[in-house]
């Protein structure tokens, strides 16, 4: 039985946010002044045992889901995730297993994550340059080159990596081709990110968004001409490119070239509420339901009803809602 949605879109991908804390502070994601020391983080009470993760996925395997994300916040700061992620394989080898990382701490828990039952890792690098890296993360803890660790250590265990490289114009337009050495030296395929209004605290301005053309423009003149990659799933975000070497490019073109109409993601915020887009404003409660000893048939039936009314299309009506929407952040609800 596949869940529907109100525009026929199916319920395919989860990604679950574990946890709404960082160890980066992205001025595009969770901005200092906003994520400062006196913020306010869910308590460790509030978010969802991994047991409860579990129940909600088993729920949607029947469904239909395929692909389960584990994202934040930074995913690797809950240092037990390789318990999490060898659970999830154990309900369905079939299960596409991902994560999404800052890569700070990536080099010490590739391995186990690997050995666990990862499939793949995305690793969120906007800069090679220290000083750039280090504005844009704010941070001083971490360095690109600890970020690279993290992924050659991932290559190293078996998992399969992509680099995710958020453009903002005037911040890392120069990072764009320096990037792209270090993913072809590697192979690794580089996927650039279109900066997006998520939340409402990183002051977006469209003034500031690097169009996924304008950045494959700089990429044909470094590479040569891109073709389309063989084998583009309907439901990828990423319209993915390969050079004549190989190497590939894939473009997250979310606010020049929506891709509502084949959106098939829902998201699990740390604390248990499912959300049906990356811009909602509310979420549905699934914790309480959990912490009643909900059966798993109990929970797709919830989920049944969310997502058979779901009407998302928020980047193909950005204009209409320009200042109007409250929006979850993207650290709560994960990216
Ligand atoms: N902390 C992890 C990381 O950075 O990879 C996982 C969570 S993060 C919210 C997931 C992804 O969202 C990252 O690749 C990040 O670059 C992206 N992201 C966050 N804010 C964004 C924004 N305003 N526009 C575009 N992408 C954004
Ligand atoms: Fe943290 Fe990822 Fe957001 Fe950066 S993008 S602040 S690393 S959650
Ligand atoms: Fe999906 Fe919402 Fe993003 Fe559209 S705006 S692609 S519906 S998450």
């Amino acid at each position: 039985m596949t869940l529907l949605d109100r525009q026929a879109r199916p319920l395919r991908d989860l990604r679950i946010s574990i946890t709404d804390r960082c160890n980066f502070r992205c001025t595009y994601c969770m901005p200092r002044e906003h994520f400062g020391s006196d913020h306010v983080f869910l308590p460790r009470s509030d978010l969802l045992t991994y047991e409860e993760i579990v129940t909600v996925v088993e729920s949607l395997l029947p469904a239909g889901l395929e692909k389960v994300r584990l994202t934040g916040g930074e995913p690797l700061l809950r240092s037990d995730v390789t318990v999490l992620v060898r659970l999830l394989k154990a309900t369905g080898p079939h299960l596409d297993l991902a994560l999404t990382t800052n890569g700070a701490l990536l080099s010490k828990h590739a391995k186990e994550l690997a050995d666990a039952g990862l499939n793949r890792v995305t690793v969120s690098l906007d800069a090679l340059n220290p000083t750039t890296f280090a504005a844009m993360a704010d941070t001083t803890k971490t360095t690109p080159s600890d970020v690279l660790d993290g992924i050659d250590t991932a290559m190293k265990a078996g998992l399969g990596v992509k680099v995710n490289t958020v453009v903002r114009r005037g911040v890392n337009e120069s990072e764009i081709l320096p990037l792209a050495e270090a993913c072809a030296q590697r192979g690794v395929p580089l996927r650039f990110v279109e900066f997006m209004d998520v939340g409402n605290t990183n002051a977006w301005e469209m003034a500031e968004v690097v169009s996924g053309a304008e950045v494959r423009t700089l990429i044909e003149q470094r590479f040569g001409p891109l073709t389309p990659h063989q084998g583009q799933g309907l439901h990828e975000v990423a319209r993915r490119f390969t050079t004549a070497d190989g190497q590939e490019f894939g473009f997250i073109n979310s606010v020049t070239q929506p891709f509502c109409g084949d959106c098939s993601r829902a998201r699990l915020s740390a604390n248990g509420s499912l959300y049906t887009c990356l811009f909602s404003s509310s979420g549905n409660d699934l914790k309480a339901m959990l912490r009643m000893q909900a059966t798993t048939d109990d929970i797709r039936a919830a989920i049944k009803r969310v997502w058979t009314d779901r009407n998302d299309r928020y980047s193909m009506e950005r204009q209409e809602h320009q200042g109007s929407t409250q929006k979850v952040e993207m650290s709560f609800i994960g990216g």
